[in-house]
């Protein structure tokens, strides 16, 4: 008989990773189980694209938490262990190779996986997809030496990231978008484009609007990547980074309500009472937006995990962090905070050098601020949050003049 003990997350990365460390920083002593199919404990995935993928962070630094903490802190954690059903009525999981077992509280903190491409040749040797620390050591070392051709198929943020990186380390790296502008579906096409001339002067050579038709190879190896018109951009090595598909499987399976993510209230709480999302995988409803939104980034891992936890302890939740995230590229910092649905053809508003790449800039929908970009400016994330959070209609006048101070906006 299995037994129904305590609290259970399912998904050992930042957001599984940040509930278990709540829980007991709020005084629960009863059972934890971390549960997580890769064979690491939870670590952060930002540094797979940048400082860790360029050699300059090493591995040590991507860990969320050292490996003794769990032990003592009573966590057993689950590595290499994959979670195959949930039967909510039951209050059970079934484990791959395992006995099943029970919980009080769930959370569903099993992320997201690399949308994969259904064109010919796409699994040849050197296509690689990027999501997982072995992910991240198996590119590594092909692009430490420099000299290598690399071929982007994918101008998000992670195929971004990961030519800047290629091409700080000597290597040739050519991007493929089918999109116009590399990011303008998240940023607009002004913004996009400072994305684009930023990695254009470095070398990148970035190829807008084309369809990538086949992956081209000899041997089981990869040599290019064929474009529609028969056009073969020779690679030794192709990264598919074209986004990424939340992991509803689980939940999907159970019977939990789905729409793009596992669909959870303020509170995290999911459509079965004792079961909660939180990271990727949650469409979480926001109380400022005033809808729902999944958000892929590092922050809301961290916060929605903890916020799931205190949830799961009983406490009234209201989670509506504003979204935050941030890049590094060549040498671009940024950071962006809000609401991305909400900032779709709305107003840009610039304070500050928007050639000279130091700004910030406002999107602005019915008067009021609902994102905002800090490009190589800092320490205003927080005030530009605090703009967002209040919902003034704004003058863009003041709002482009740097003498204001931003806590009067
Ligand atoms: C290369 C890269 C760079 C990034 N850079 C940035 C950045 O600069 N800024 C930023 O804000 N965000 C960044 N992100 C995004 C950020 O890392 C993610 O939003 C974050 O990892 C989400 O955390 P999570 O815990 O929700 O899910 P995940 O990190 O996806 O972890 C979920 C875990 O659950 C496991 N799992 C899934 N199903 C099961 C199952 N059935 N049983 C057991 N385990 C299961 C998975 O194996 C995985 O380990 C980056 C992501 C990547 C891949």
């Amino acid at each position: 008989m299995p037994d129904s003990e305590g609290c259970v997350i399912v998904g050992a990365g930042l957001a599984g990773a940040s509930a278990v460390r709540e829980l007991r920083e709020r005084g629960f002593l009863g059972r934890i189980r971390l549960i997580g199919s890769e064979a690491h404990r939870p670590y952060i995935r930002p540094p797979l694209s940048k400082d860790y993928l360029s050699g300059s962070a090493d591995r040590q630094s991507v860990f969320v938490d050292p490996e003794a903490w769990y032990a003592e802190n009573d966590i057993e954690l689950l590595t290499g262990t994959a979670v195959t059903a949930v039967h909510p009525a039951q209050h059970l999981l079934a484990i791959e190779n395992s006995a099943p077992i029970g919980y009080e509280k769930l959370l569903l903190a099993t992320g997201s996986a690399p949308r994969r491409l259904t064109i010919a040749n796409a699994d040849l040797a050197g296509v690689h997809h990027l999501r997982t620390l072995d992910d991240a050591e198996a590119l590594r070392p092909l692009l430490a030496e420099g000299g290598r051709r690399l071929v982007l198929i994918g101008s998000g943020w992670i195929g971004m990231e990961v030519a800047a990186t290629a091409r700080t380390l000597g290597n040739e790296v050519t991007i493929l978008e089918r999109n116009p502008i590399p990011l303008a579906n998240a940023l607009g096409d002004e913004l996009g484009t400072v994305f684009a001339e930023l990695h254009t002067e470095n070398g990148v050579d970035l190829r807008p609007s084309v369809v990538v038709e086949s992956i081209a190879g000899a041997d089981g190896r990869v040599t290019g990547v064929v474009l529609a018109g028969g056009e073969v951009i020779a690679a030794d090595l192709v990264l598919v980074a074209i986004g990424v598909i939340a992991n509803t499987g689980l939940a999907d399976a159970a019977g939990l309500a789905i729409d793009n993510g596992v669909l959870v209230d303020a509170s995290l709480v999911s459509s079965e009472s004792d079961i909660y999302a939180a990271g990727d995988v949650a469409n979480a409803y926001h109380p400022v937006a005033g809808m729902h939104l999944r958000s892929e980034h590092w922050a809301n891992a961290r916060n929605g995990g903890k916020a799931a936890a205190r949830s799961m302890l009983g406490e009234e939740v209201s989670y509506d962090d504003i979204p935050y995230f941030y890049t590094d590229q060549f040498d671009l910092g940024m950071e962006y905070s809000g609401f991305g649905p909400l900032a779709q053809g709305a107003d840009v508003v610039y304070r500050g050098d928007r050639a000279g790449r130091e700004f910030i800039a406002f999107w602005l929908a019915g008067g009021r601020v609902v994102a905002g970009m800090n490009v190589n400016v800092w320490d205003v994330n927080d005030a530009v949050q605090g703009i967002i959070r209040r919902a003034n209609v704004v003058d863009p006048a003041r709002l482009a003049d740097g003498n204001v101070p931003l806590d009067l906006l």
